[in-house]
């Protein structure tokens, strides 16, 4: 499995647009931050986690030349706001893309998506998407996905958890926008290689983890390696890098990781 790091970045990206603070004027790339988004190579199949406001120049930056599927963790506008350029996945591909997600998930995409999914003519290309609603684990072109429920705030999500079957097999999980996991949950991210988490910033937000919760977390996970994602511009890669503890790296834009 190859997992690349799309975008790290918070619902605003970074640099803020405007601010002057130190963070947003630094000249240090893993300080540019695209909305969070992850792509999932397996063999010659990309599977895409959200499709985020900065979709187009995360698949210029990273060279991305297929998309699969998509599978959706949530539906706020970072995750979801660059939905339309999967068209061009589906001119080079010249098939229909299905999209996974929650029940509400799904209902919610056809809804704010209406164009994508009338079938009058409306003029102009549009995404071709099927849409897949799923709550258990699926096999998707050999890999086995399990959605788990996490809690952004009051709010269920998805996260996701892959592995690829073998002789060793592979253990990834995805968890964005998450400030608490179920214990249900919890369960079935034992013996991970690979953890991705939400740490926004270190100071107490409703509806993410801080570094210090996520790294708890971590700690009691014990993944065999694991990345921090999802910042805002109070975090400054070089100081996060050297604060964390061993096993522990903060992500950014672009970071590949092959387990
Ligand atoms: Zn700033
Ligand atoms: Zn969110
Ligand atoms: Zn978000």
């Amino acid at each position: 499995m190859k997992i690349t790091l799309l975008g790290c970045g918070t619902s605003t990206g970074v640099p803020l647009i405007g601010c002057q603070c130190p963070v947003c004027r630094s000249s240090n790339p893993k300080n540019r931050r695209t909305r969070t988004s992850i792509l999932v190579g397996h063999g010659e199949k990309n599977i895409l986690v959200d499709t985020a406001t900065d979709l187009y120049s995360q698949c210029l930056a990273n060279h991305v030349l297929r998309i699969n599927a998509v599978l959706y963790t949530h539906t706020h506008a970072d995750h979801i706001h660059g939905i339309d350029e999967l068209r061009t996945f589906n001119y080079l591909q010249r098939e229909i893309i299905p999209i996974f997600g929650s029940e509400e998930t799904m209902e919610f995409i056809r809804r704010v998506f209406a164009y994508i999914f009338n079938v009058t003519p409306i003029g102009g290309g549009k995404p071709l998407l099927e849409t897949n609603a799923v709550e258990e684990e699926f096999d998707l072109f050999g890999l086995k996905i399990l959605p788990l429920e996490i809690m952004h705030g009051s709010l269920p999500i998805f996260g996701y958890r892959f592995i690829e079957p073998g002789e060793k097999p592979k253990r990834f999980a995805y968890l964005t926008d998450c400030s608490e996991l179920p214990e249900e949950s919890k369960k079935e991210l034992q013996g991970l290689d690979f953890l991705i988490l939400d740490a926004l910033r270190r100071e107490y937000h409703p509806t993410h983890f801080t570094v210090e919760d996520a790294t708890r977390v971590i700690a009691e996970l014990r993944p065999g390696r694991a990345a921090l994602t999802h910042f805002d511009h109070s975090i400054d890669y070089d100081e996060l890098k050297g604060s964390l503890p061993a096993g522990i790296e903060p992500a950014y834009d672009g970071m590949v990781v092959e387990i």
